[in-house]
């Protein structure tokens, strides 16, 4: 037997346990269980982080942090969100939720419940500084990166940009990374005022999607 492959393999197998061990740890963190219990929906810690320690992913969603629907469901992106954005990638639910091709690790991995006005509160600073390192180092080079929303793109690019400066300027970070404005309801205003993301950005990134899931 080749002793380069056997080492390979045994590097290999060494990451996989390690990642495999990371995801335990993540899904029994309780870091967040006094702040969750404050709010008005009271609900425990419930991290969503979709990977495979198996596979390297071809495209990593980095987003915000679940929602209500997704807290319940378990599923990142089971919500009107995810059809928007399964839509502006032009991919099907089978594909999306295929962990050999998709990773997706939100800013933080539970739902942090509501403000005062009914809007999802912001994610937990505490998460990402506490994971996003050693889940970003275990996710490796990943071909394509979608930065959705404001704070993955702080946590990715760095500087104080806002959401509309980054997405405007798209082209610097493309093909290898995608920011893109919250699939939410609430940006539709947004994608009205902005009508080049639709006709300029989404087309290079459906080819973009197409050419790393080939
Ligand atoms: S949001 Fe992150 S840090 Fe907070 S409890 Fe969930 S996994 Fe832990």
């Amino acid at each position: 037997m080749n002793g380069n492959i056997g080492s390979f393999d045994a590097f290999c197998v060494a990451m996989t346990s390690s990642f495999q061990h990371l995801l335990t740890d993540i899904h029994a963190c309780a870091l967040c269980k006094e702040r969750f219990a404050l709010t008005a929906t009271q609900h425990r810690p419930r991290p969503v982080l979709w990977v495979s320690p198996d596979v390297a992913p071809r495209i990593l969603i980095a987003g915000q942090a679940p929602g209500a629907r997704v807290h319940e469901s378990g599923r990142p992106f089971s919500d009107p969100s995810g059809d928007r954005l399964r839509d502006w990638l032009q991919i099907d639910e089978a594909t999306f939720y295929d962990k050999s091709k998709l990773a997706i690790a939100p800013m933080a991995f539970c739902f942090p419940g509501y403000d005062a006005k009914g809007s999802d509160l912001p994610p937990p600073p505490i998460c990402a500084k506490t994971w996003r390192t050693p889940v970003m180092n275990m996710l490796g080079d990943v071909p394509l990166t979608l930065l959705v929303g404001g704070y993955a793109m702080k946590w990715h690019l760095g500087g104080a940009r806002n959401v509309t400066q980054r997405v405007m300027d798209w082209q610097s970070h493309a093909p290898k990374v995608f920011p893109l404005p919250h699939p939410s309801w609430r940006n539709t205003g947004w994608l009205k005022k902005n009508p080049w993301f639709e006709a300029d950005l989404l087309p290079v990134l459906r080819a973009r999607v197409s050419e790393v899931l080939k």
